[in-house]
């Protein structure tokens, strides 16, 4: 029998593992420092995986992966169970740092993967604050002032992108394919009447999007039942942007057929090239076509800008005074997009993504809407939702998807905004673009190599790289530029297209045993960032830098980067 002080067992593990492994409800000095020392143990764990300044390594701890194929998954499952015993904090962070072993740094100036962001330190802090506390921003009640804070980005944004913001309206939302998902349930809902969310969709209201546009389109049109072959792809120019006659031609078939338009996606920043639609162009065309044809409805316009929105920050830059001092390739090409990026405000809603050039953590992404009337389409009736919005004025819950929604989207993406300012993404933006353009010139200056996405200019470059014995062969100098250029343009090049694309494959399959065995750079592989003049896949090695200790001196760029593109290259013809 038990003794009468004794504890039960519940209430010991209770007190010694359950309390413990929370935050103190009210202030308690040794529960913050025991807070810190676990805060500061599992980053003693996390960085000591990095690799030293020398080492040039571009991943963290040892490239061991624990899948490395299909049957390892089931493995990993079968074997996975959870344990008996709680057990202490400091060994779960022990072991949880482990996992990290072979991940990408993506603050490692070699690791150009894709538009993967490094977090920066503010929203690193701001996610860590609403982990901590856990506002839901379902609607104020829950989620306090955290409530004004969401408020206050939507504020920025519209202001930075030139939206009124006394009519504009915004949320946080789990990616930019959530922003784009909300855009065609708008769309719909708009094309359609609200009668359709009751009804469903028993007519096929086409979308149209470049066929560049990312494949969240398909999606949306899948996940709302509207259906993928309701999307039309638009054609594009040279430069990965919307072709505006095509999509003028494609909207008269639409009429012909009898199928109204419910949405135009003009992608500003495409993934893999940096394409920007001519979003003024598209939204004249739009009003041409509602008036031609006497419409009731015009499409909506949703621009995809989840990569392009942070080149806003360049629409009050005076590039006469350029008082960053950029150098004068790099003022061009950020004017050039500036100049496609400051009609953004035409836009019925966009979508940003902070977790891609707003250097937060996963996930960050808004929607932002022109005028917070179309919400009504799109808002729930109340006694639907019974226990909630009993005391809240704001409360996004009653029209957007997520029932909870954490505040940590908003928290990483205000401290950025706030710590960065427009200076600070300035020179993020900046310094990678100076990165580009140099490395597109090291490119230019080897005659196996050739940049394939010259036309635009993002912070992606793309290239293919050729084998040294078509020099013989062609008898020139620039012989990769001449080789790409007949792949492109003549369809009598298409086998030799097709067996180039592969031979990129194998560059960039020794280029990644290279990354890992030599500490050589991480790029990625992209087997169709567009298609020729005769239709077919062009496939291209991508370099996308995103840290800001990026390098952009030639020498460097030469050293670091192209040396193992060619080593690769090396190997695989022999
Ligand atoms: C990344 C991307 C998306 C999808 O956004 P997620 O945040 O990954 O969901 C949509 N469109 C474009 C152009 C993108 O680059």
């Amino acid at each position: 029998m038990r003794e009468k002080n004794e504890r039960q067992k519940w209430k010991k593990i209770l007190q010694e593992k359950v309390q413990p492994a929370f935050l103190a409800p009210w202030q308690e000095e040794h529960k913050e420092k025991e807070f810190k020392e676990i805060v500061r143990e599992t980053l003693y764990n996390i960085n000591s995986l990095k690799g030293d300044k020398e080492e040039q390594k571009c991943f963290l701890g040892e490239s061991k992966y624990i899948i490395k194929d299909k049957n390892d998954i089931l493995t990993v499952q079968e074997k996975a169970k959870m344990p008996e015993e709680s057990t202490s904090i400091k060994e779960v962070m022990k072991e949880v740092a482990s996992y990290f072993n072979g991940m990408f740094n993506w603050v490692h100036p070699k690791a150009m993967f894709n538009v993967t962001p490094p977090a920066a330190i503010p929203s690193v802090m701001g996610n860590l604050m609403g982990a901590m506390f856990n506002p839901n921003l379902v609607e104020e009640e829950y989620s306090g002032n955290i409530a004004a804070l969401e408020v206050e980005v939507v504020g920025m944004i519209s202001d930075l992108v030139g939206y009124d913001t006394s009519q504009s309206i915004g949320h946080f939302t789990f990616g930019g394919t959530g922003a784009y998902l909300f855009a065609t349930k708008l769309a719909l809902t708009k094309c359609l009447g609200k009668e359709s969310r009751w009804e469903g969709i028993r007519k096929d209201p086409q979308i149209l999007v470049s066929k560049v546009g990312h494949y969240a389109v398909k999606n949306c049109t899948d996940w709302t039942g509207l259906g993928m072959n309701n999307v039309r792809a638009i054609d594009i120019q040279e430069d990965s942007s919307m072709n505006l006659d095509h999509l003028e031609q494609v909207m008269e078939r639409c009429y012909e057929e009898g199928k109204p338009i419910a949405m135009i996606v003009a992608t500003m920043g495409t993934t893999d090239a940096f394409g920007i639609d001519d979003l003024k162009g598209i939204a004249e065309i739009c009003d041409k076509f509602v008036k031609k044809h006497n419409l009731k409805n015009r499409p909506f316009i949703y621009a995809d800008a989840v990569i392009g929105w942070a080149w806003s920050v360049f629409n009050s830059y005076d590039f006469k005074e350029n008082d960053m001092e950029f150098s004068k390739d790099t003022l061009k090409a950020i004017e050039e997009c500036r100049e496609k990026i400051k009609y953004l405000y035409l836009a019925d809603a966009i979508g940003i993504d902070f977790h891609k050039t707003g250097f937060t953590s996963y996930n960050s992404s808004m929607i932002c809407l022109k005028d917070h009337n179309l919400l009504d389409l799109v808002t729930r009736d109340r006694n639907q939702m019974a226990y909630l919005y009993q005391f809240s004025a704001y409360t996004p819950g009653e029209y957007t998807l997520e029932c909870s929604r954490g505040g940590n989207y908003a928290l990483g993406a205000w401290c950025n905004l706030k710590y960065f300012g427009l200076e600070g993404y300035r020179a993020i933006l900046g310094n990678l673009i100076e990165s580009e353009k140099s490395l597109r010139k090291v490119i230019e200056n080897e005659s196996s190599m050739v940049c394939v996405n010259y036309k635009d200019h993002g912070l992606v470059t793309l290239f293919r790289v050729y084998p040294k014995s078509l020099k013989k062969i062609l008898g020139s100098e620039q012989f990769a530029k001449e080789q790409y250029d007949k792949e492109f343009k003549d369809p009598s090049y298409k086998e030799s297209l097709v067996k180039y694309n592969e031979y990129q494959f194998k560059v960039v399959n020794e280029l990644q045993k290279i990354l890992f065995e030599e500490n050589g750079p991480a790029l990625s592989f992209t087997s169709n960032f567009r298609v020729t003049s005769y239709k077919e896949p062009i496939a291209a090695i991508k370099a996308y830098p995103m840290s800001p200790y990026m390098i952009c001196a030639e020498d460097e760029l030469k050293e670091h980067i192209i040396s193992y593109i060619l080593k690769a290259a090396d190997r695989v013809d022999c």
